[in-house]
């Protein structure tokens, strides 16, 4: 199969169905031994200082190690990418671009698939039974969630890693379904976390410092028990088609799609508190108003910069955060 860089999440069961191997690009840099060499990659070329570390790791990715065909999301994601593209085409990569609609319609959806089917030399009929073949290894990802939030046997570094790979399956979905299937049967016989452990939420895109956060989160009482936009990259609401699966996805559309989502799941894993991650650059960060104004318990909202390492400022900053929903829990429970 022919590799192909994606820039995010895309539908991929077309990409497999026309014969092409996606790549996460966003996870060959977060996994690299040394990401902040790819960041450098771009600066060299002239990328601003000021520009998302993400855009600039994806850039050295593919400039380092191609490959030479890449989709690049150019709505429903990132801002950055159309300039991206048209730097990509500069140096010679061959770029598709592929657009979500502007809000979440099955009927403008299922036609943006057939053009993507029809560019990628394949139709939605065999991306269809592509989907059937993903359906169950999907459905162990969200196994994983669920052994997360309500058996309380898998850490949200684990569940990160399991939900985040889904984009891409780690390139290999036959070793994926395999690894996962083995993790799940080891779960079942580890013991839960202790109860009086914070239960917290991460929203926002994935942490440039995935290693570390979820780890020293644990280490002062409080365990990440949903992971919003990983989760969203499982298709939790894949529906009776592709093209509805990809209009439940909630990523791309309007952050009230996303807030409704994120609501529902606070009650359901009963969530004591949220962490807001935006980037630095990111037009996503604008967001935070309307989370902080619509979210009824306890919001931090930290800053990824180009560290790819909790800096003590952020580990205090956590450790107070953590502080202050214990407090808030406990008055709750004399009031
Ligand atoms: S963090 Fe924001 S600016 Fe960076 S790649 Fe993602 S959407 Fe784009």
């Amino acid at each position: 199969m022919d590799r192909i860089g994606i820039t995010t999440t895309v539908p991929l069961e077309v990409l497999l169905a026309g014969g092409y191997q996606p790549v996460d690009l966003n996870n060959i840099f977060i996994n690299s031994p040394d990401p902040e060499r790819l960041v450098r990659i771009a600066e060299r070329e002239g990328f601003p200082l000021n520009t998302c570390t993400w855009i600039k790791g994806i850039y050295g990715v593919l400039r380092e190690m191609g490959p030479k065909k890449v989709l690049c999301v150019t709505t429903g994601d990132c801002s950055n990418t159309i300039m991206l593209m048209e730097v990509l085409k500069l140096r010679q990569f061959d770029v598709t671009a592929f657009a979500y609609p502007g809000e979440p319609d099955k009927v403008e959806m299922e036609r943006r698939l057939e053009k993507m089917a029809c560019e990628f030399g394949t139709d939605l009929q065999a991306a269809g039974e592509v989907r059937e073949r993903l359906a169950p290894v999907r459905k162990l990802a969200l196994e994983v969630d669920r052994l997360t939030w309500q058996d309380n046997v898998v850490s949200g570094r684990e569940n990160h890693f399991w939900l985040v790979s889904t984009s891409d399956f780690n390139q290999d979905l036959e070793k994926y379904q395999s690894e996962i299937t083995e993790f799940i049967s080891l779960c079942h016989s580890r013991e839960p976390y202790p109860q009086d452990m914070l239960r917290l939420g991460f929203i926002g895109v994935p942490p440039l410092f995935p290693q570390e956060f979820y780890s020293y989160l644990e280490s002062l009482g409080g365990r990440v028990v949903f992971n919003e936009i990983q989760r969203q990259f499982a298709m939790p609401e894949p529906g009776s088609s592709l093209a509805e699966q990809y209009t439940n996805y909630t990523y791309p559309y309007s952050i009230y799609d996303r807030l409704s989502d994120i609501k529902g799941e606070i009650k359901r894993r009963r969530l004591d508190g949220i962490i807001h991650y935006v980037q630095a650059f990111c037009h996503r960060g604008i967001g935070d108003i309307i989370f902080r104004s619509s979210l009824d318990l306890p919001l931090l909202t930290i800053e990824g910069g180009s560290d790819f390492y909790l800096s003590e400022h952020l580990k205090t900053r956590l450790e107070a955060f953590l502080d202050m929903v214990r407090w808030s829990k406990r008055a709750l429970l004399f009031k």
